[in-house]
């Protein structure tokens, strides 16, 4: 947290005069003297022979327009070495940066040798940028003793300071979850405002320039660009990066037209494409873009990252007057009940249980973006669910706890973001009986920056939901895990105030999870 963008700026600029002699310049007029690596480094998708390399060139990150302050196509050059000080470079070659894709770059590398670290950086115009650090995993059917994992979600910037970020950094992971809301499509007004940090000071993201900005926002933070550069992710969103509370084709504003929704949602995708160190992907005739992926750690560990709001079913009861994210009774909402519901797609739904039954891996990781385990509110003889999470679509629920339980991968552990807050559950397989067995462990992590929902009010509904173990809407943080072939090891990392910009981090929590039993144990 001691390094400035501007001091970042300034050491990359010069590393590059001093290590690259050739200079081009392309499209630079108005780009003379500004550092082009303002957004910094980022690496993902590892795979045991390679990883995601992305950078997005600018010199006016947030440009009106959304270009960045560049026009012209500009050639770059990347390398990736065996050792942090670029003596061995093992991977070069030269790709060229483009206004369709606001200048942002997905180097997929190949051939490299899994299961170890490498150091990349780019190089254009003459500039270098900073360098980071990335690594393959292991191959497929390799013994690994550990990985160190790290998991944020829900980094509203005008809420608070990125130190959380930093404190994952240092923690050096071998590996970053991003589970959804890495942005926040909306600034907040009026009264809302006094209590921002910092202001977004950008209106609410609906355009491909709208939404390419709040990333380029994020993406000036020191702290989020020093964990981008400590370590590959797992990248999967939720809701903000469009539009709170969406689900699959539906805004969630009902006077929306849902092909303009579409327009929106499609631009949103793109913005999200462009930021991200995440394999090619495209939008298709039907305005999808296909981002659930699966990423194996040798025999250690099988990630399944999952789109849990894209192929949604409608909110449930949006037409019958109820709306959408409220907190709804059966008598109310009769059609959350449907069978023909669902959560991820059916397609997707299809993919993941292919998955499930083939996988070995000692355990087996579901990254996405809402609380499964659910939460039912018991008031004056009624059970009231709240409609946004997977307790909005039981249907679908059902069917992956059925497939956890009948398919029994290695293991299950669900990891979610979205409700601001910390939480260790129980996946029951059937969400309605306390008494069914755990088929699946679930850790909530909290927000980096968001606030929390009431505590109170929240904990009063905790004591007829015994499957909850442990939750805490009161402090921001993310999680830290220790994986051996043993046991899972889950510290929840509180940062000690979201208003100061250098807060520290204490654990709030540990959990541990036994080799065959499903369901943390407090350590
Ligand atoms: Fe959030
Ligand atoms: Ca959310």
């Amino acid at each position: 947290m001691t390094t400035s963008p501007l001091s970042l700026h300034r050491r990359a600029l010069i590393g590059g005069l001093v290590a690259a002699p050739t200079v081009l310049r392309f499209g630079l007029a108005r780009a003379e003297g500004a550092s082009l690596f303002p957004l910094g480094v980022a690496s993902g998708d590892p795979a045991p022979d390679g990883f995601v390399l992305w950078t997005r060139l600018a010199v006016d990150p947030v440009a009106p327009d959304g270009l960045g302050g560049l026009g012209a196509p500009i050639e770059v050059q990347w390398d990736v070495a065996a050792d942090e000080g670029f003596r061995r470079i093992v991977a070069t070659g030269r790709v060229t940066a483009r206004a369709d894709e606001a200048h942002s770059l997905h180097v997929e590398v190949e051939g490299l040798q899994p299961g170890r670290p490498y150091w990349y950086r780019f190089i254009a115009a003459g500039q270098q940028s900073p360098t980071g650090l990335s690594r393959t995993t292991p191959a497929p059917n390799a013994d690994v003793d550990r990985l160190k994992l790290a998991v944020a979600s829900c980094s509203n910037w005008e809420s608070g300071y990125f130190s959380a970020y930093g404190h994952m950094a240092d923690e050096a992971p071998d590996l970053t979850l991003f589970l959804g809301d890495y942005i926040y499509e909306y600034s907040r007004t009026g009264e809302r405002a006094a209590s921002n940090v910092r202001s977004y000071g950008l209106e609410d993201a609906t355009t491909l320039a709208g939404y390419r900005n709040r990333y380029a926002l994020h993406r000036t933070d020191a702290d989020l660009q020093r964990l981008h550069a400590a370590a590959p992710c797992l990248v999967v969103w939720d809701d903000h990066e469009v539009l709170n509370d969406y689900s699959g084709v539906w805004s969630s504003d009902p006077a929306a037209a849902t092909a303009d929704f579409l327009q929106r949602r499609a631009a949103g995708y793109r913005a999200f494409y462009e930021a991200m160190p995440i394999r090619r992907t495209r939008l298709d005739a039907r305005l999808q873009m296909p981002i659930h992926r699966s990423v194996r750690y040798g025999r250690l560990a099988q990630f399944f990252m999952l789109d849990g709001r894209q192929y949604r079913s409608r909110q449930p009861c949006v037409e019958s007057g109820v709306a959408r994210g409220q907190i709804v009774t059966d008598a109310t909402c009769a059609d959350r009940l449907d069978p023909s519901r669902t959560f991820l797609g059916f397609d997707q739904e299809r993919w993941l249980y292919d998955g499930l039954a083939r996988t070995d891996a000692a355990w087996t990781i579901l990254g996405q973006d809402l609380i499964m385990a659910g939460l039912r509110f018991e008031t004056g003889g009624d059970t009231r669910y709240w409609t946004d999470t997977w307790d909005g679509f039981p249907a679908a629920r059902d069917r992956m706890t059925q497939a956890l339980s009948t398919l029994r991968p290695r293991n299950p552990v669900v990891l979610a973001g979205d409700y601001h807050s910390f939480w260790t559950n129980d996946v029951k397989l059937d969400s309605r009986d306390e008494s069914s067995p755990t088929v699946a462990t679930e850790f909530a992590g909290t927000s980096i920056t968001s606030g929390g929902p009431p505590y109170d009010g929240l904990m009063a509904a905790m004591k007829t939901n015994p499957h909850i173990k442990f939750f805490d809407s009161r402090v921001r943080g993310y999680i830290s895990m220790d994986l051996t072939p043993e046991q899972m090891t889950a510290r929840y990392q509180a940062i000690s105030d979201v208003r100061d910009p250098s807060a520290s981090v204490s654990t709030l929590k540990t959990w541990v999870v036994e080799d065959g039993r499903p369901g943390a144990q407090a350590a």
